[in-house]
């Protein structure tokens, strides 16, 4: 593990600033943690005794965000990027299981990275100074082990969002949940309810795109049955099939691992894999002893509509997540009239994710079936990459005639005009048509001749 932080200039700057002013300062929280890892941090955060108003009028030379002032916080942006200097504090009594009623400074280092959640994130590092790390953080993060500071059933009952936290960074920094931690989740798990949807979710949006994903799965599933009791139905829920190894829980959580992040939208991708199968035990059906669902894809979309909903995802996240589940077991033809078909319903964008959900899907069913499952995604994989380097036509801008061409061929404006261009979609689609202008307008005037009363 690198010991040294390379702290960048404008940090440096920030730091040297408050102490010529007799404020001590130091980074502090996560991108400590990222920098001792090796990581390059995404962002840095500074604490000091100076007060906001005190560090406002040092930095009042640069642009600044205020609305974190309540809670000790000032941004100031240096180079377009905020940087967070936040008074030392410690938040005062938790009446709800969420936010703190009130925040009071305190005088020490200590005293804040005492309030912080988890040891990992409670060091501060200075450049001269070096670490600051009265909890064992840095041997918790050469052990990789997530501890709460403190006693963890405290912890998670003054902020239950805690316990979504220790799930996320479990997931995305590869981490063991210390035993008594990981016994203190489980006995608090249920205060998850008071907190407000939209922070659960984006740490589960977090949690989800984790390389160590699957096993947070596996070992919380009923902490996330908690945020989404629909998961409770599918752990142990077996599958009785030929296609499937695994229960319903087991074969989500291997899909959800496999879902490298290639897609163009990961969130999206990661959360249609979670719920590709959620409608599974409610549709399934037994004959001789094989086990099928069927409809799960429609019902699990209306399923997954409903979760997202109330978790508070924004509408363009429900509405793809939604569309994917819905076609997560629909067939593929790899070749170049089935590829533009999807294309067209979907739009390239969300046909990728739907490629990279079905590939997700094939690596987590039994061994056997595998191999050729993922041979035909391929090749619908490649076949997309050719229509989209010749661009090939696919949707209605595509197409080599418009509107306006169409008017000037006598079809009137209104209906028609719609209903000529779609027959024309459908030619090329179908490739009985080239994306040509003049065999488009020529078969534009047969087909409104022969259709034109009926639009
Ligand atoms: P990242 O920014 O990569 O998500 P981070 O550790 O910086 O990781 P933030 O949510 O930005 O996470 O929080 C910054 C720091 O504030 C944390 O490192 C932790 O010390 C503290 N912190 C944040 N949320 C809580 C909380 N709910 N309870 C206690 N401490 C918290
Ligand atoms: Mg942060």
């Amino acid at each position: 593990m690198t010991m040294n932080i390379r702290i960048p200039e404008n940090v440096q700057y920030l730091i040297d600033t408050l102490e010529s002013h007799g404020f001590e300062a130091y980074a502090v929280g996560g991108c400590v943690r990222d920098g001792l890892m090796g990581a390059v941090p995404k962002d840095w955060d500074i604490c000091t005794p100076a007060r906001p108003q005190q560090t406002a009028r040092l930095f009042a030379a640069h642009p600044m965000h205020n609305a974190g002032i309540q809670h000790g916080t000032v941004s100031v942006i240096l180079d377009h990027q905020p940087y967070e200097i936040t008074t030392y504090r410690v938040d005062g009594g938790y009446s709800d299981h969420r936010r703190p009623d009130a925040v009071s400074f305190v005088g020490s280092l200590r005293e804040d990275l005492s309030r912080r959640d988890f040891t990992v994130n409670a060091m501060a590092y200075h450049p001269r100074r070096g670490l600051v790390d009265p909890f064992g953080g840095e041997a918790d993060l050469r052990a990789k082990i997530i501890r709460c500071v403190g006693d963890a059933d405290g912890r998670f009952r003054e902020d239950a969002l805690r316990v979504m936290r220790a799930l996320r960074f479990a997931a995305t920094l590869g981490f063991s949940i210390e035993p008594g931690t990981s016994e203190a989740i489980f006995r608090n798990q249920d205060l998850l309810r008071s907190i407000a949807a939209e922070r659960i979710a984006a740490e589960l949006s977090r949690l989800l795109t984790g390389d160590g994903v699957q096993a947070v799965l596996l070992d919380y599933a009923p902490v996330l049955g908690v945020v989404i009791p629909e998961i409770n139905a599918m752990t142990g829920f077996e599958q009785n099939n030929r296609y499937h190894h695994l229960d319903v829980w087991r074969h989500t959580a291997a899909a959800v691992a496999a879902a490298a992040g290639r897609g163009p939208d990961d969130t999206v991708l990661r959360l249609a894999v979670l719920l590709h199968d959620i409608a599974k035990p409610s549709c399934y059906t037994e004959t001789d002893g094989v086990g099928r669902f069927h409809g799960h894809q429609k019902a699990g979309a209306v399923m997954a509509g409903d979760i997202l909903r109330r978790l508070r995802y924004d509408n363009r996240t429900v509405r793809a997540v939604t569309r994917l589940v819905l076609y997560h077991d629909a067939p593929i033809p790899s070749g170049g009239k089935g590829v533009k078909r999807w294309l067209n319903r979907l739009g390239e964008d969300l046909f990728r994710l739907l490629l990279e959900v079905k590939k997700a899907d094939v690596q987590a069913h039994a061994p056997w079936c595998r191999a050729e499952l993922l041979a035909e995604l391929g090749r619908a994989s490649d076949t997309l990459e050719e229509v989209m380097a010749q661009r090939q036509c696919f949707q209605l801008k595509d197409l080599a005639v418009n509107g306006r061409d169409l008017i000037a061929l006598g079809v009137p404006e209104g209906a028609a005009i719609g209903g000529v261009l779609g027959q024309l979609m459908e030619l090329v689609l179908d490739e009985r048509l080239e994306n040509e202008r003049e065999s488009l307008l020529e078969a534009a005037r047969r087909v409104y001749a022969r259709d034109g009363e009926g639009f």
